[in-house]
């Protein structure tokens, strides 16, 4: 159960917006069981938008999902670019037009914007993929997808944290399986990293776990995170550190 992550925009590479985003979705797919391998980030820039979206593809993850530079303006180019690395024609999504139209209807009808018409900039955000399911936007005008391609699930969402935060929620979870491993967070009471490393080298050639080790600076304590496919394999590495010496505190 492999993920990647892919963020867009210009300002994530100035370092004008930090990129929460991918944070948000690593942390929610992590907890659904994905083990996420990688994070990339690029400019809104179509080829090299295409030419890493193929990257990506090429490792085969089981879910890609792509946030940002979904909107009206002329450097929101991610969908097309999706359309191209997948070498699918860029069509209009007739029941996208319809809510793009209703979503700036109501904004208009609420004082918020002058011009309630489509325009071209509206309208560009109605096309996806061929084959692209769109997803809701229950926050903003632009329309996500859901792409299944060459057995990757894609889904792309807008940069906006709110619209994204609610369309991962509504739209990409209920499409990804149940949890396949779980985690769990100790605090090893051990004062040094170095102590603690034989140990979950041992840990780790005798159980099927994975361990992050996160150092709280030199203290008392060692967070810890194990991940495994049952919590009773988690139970029994946790027993082997134990027998090792290592004391552990209350979780996280
Ligand atoms: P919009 O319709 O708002 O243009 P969009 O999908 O085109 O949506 P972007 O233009 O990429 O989104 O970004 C919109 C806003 O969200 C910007 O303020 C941007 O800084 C912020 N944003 C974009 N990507 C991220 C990210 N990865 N983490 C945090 N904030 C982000
Ligand atoms: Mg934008």
């Amino acid at each position: 159960m492999f993920a990647e992550i892919l963020t867009i925009g210009d300002e994530l590479l100035t370092g004008n917006t930090v990129d929460s985003n991918s944070t948000f979705i690593a942390e929610k797919l992590t907890s659904r069981g994905y083990w996420v391998r990688r994070k990339t980030t690029v400019g809104d820039d179509i080829e090299e938008i295409k030419t890493v979206v193929q990257e990506i593809l090429s490792r085969k993850p089981e879910v890609l999902v792509i946030s940002g530079g979904l909107g009206p303006t002329h450097d929101d180019v991610t969908m097309l670019a999706v359309a191209e690395a997948l070498g699918r024609k860029f069509v209009l999504c007739e029941s996208c037009l319809e809510r793009i139209k209703e979503f700036y209807r109501e904004l208009h009808v609420k004082g918020l914007i002058d011009d309630p018409e489509l325009n071209k900039a509206r309208k560009k955000m109605a096309y996806l993929p061929e084959g692209a399911e769109p997803l809701e936007n229950t926050k903003g005008a632009a329309p996500g997808a859901y792409i299944e391609h060459d057995g990757v699930k894609i889904f792309v969402l807008p940069g906006m944290p709110r619209e994204m935060k609610a369309m991962l929620e509504n739209e990409v979870l209920p499409r990804l399986g149940s949890q396949k491993f779980i985690q769990r967070k100790l605090l090893a009471e051990i004062t040094d990293e170095s102590k603690l490393a034989p140990i979950l080298n041992e840990t780790l050639e005798h159980f099927n776990v994975r361990i992050h080790s996160s150092p709280k600076g030199f203290g008392k304590y060692i967070g810890i995170i194990l991940f495994a496919e049952s919590g009773e394999e988690i139970e029994r590495a946790k027993a082997f550190m134990e027998s090792k010496g290592i004391r552990f505190e209350e979780d996280w």
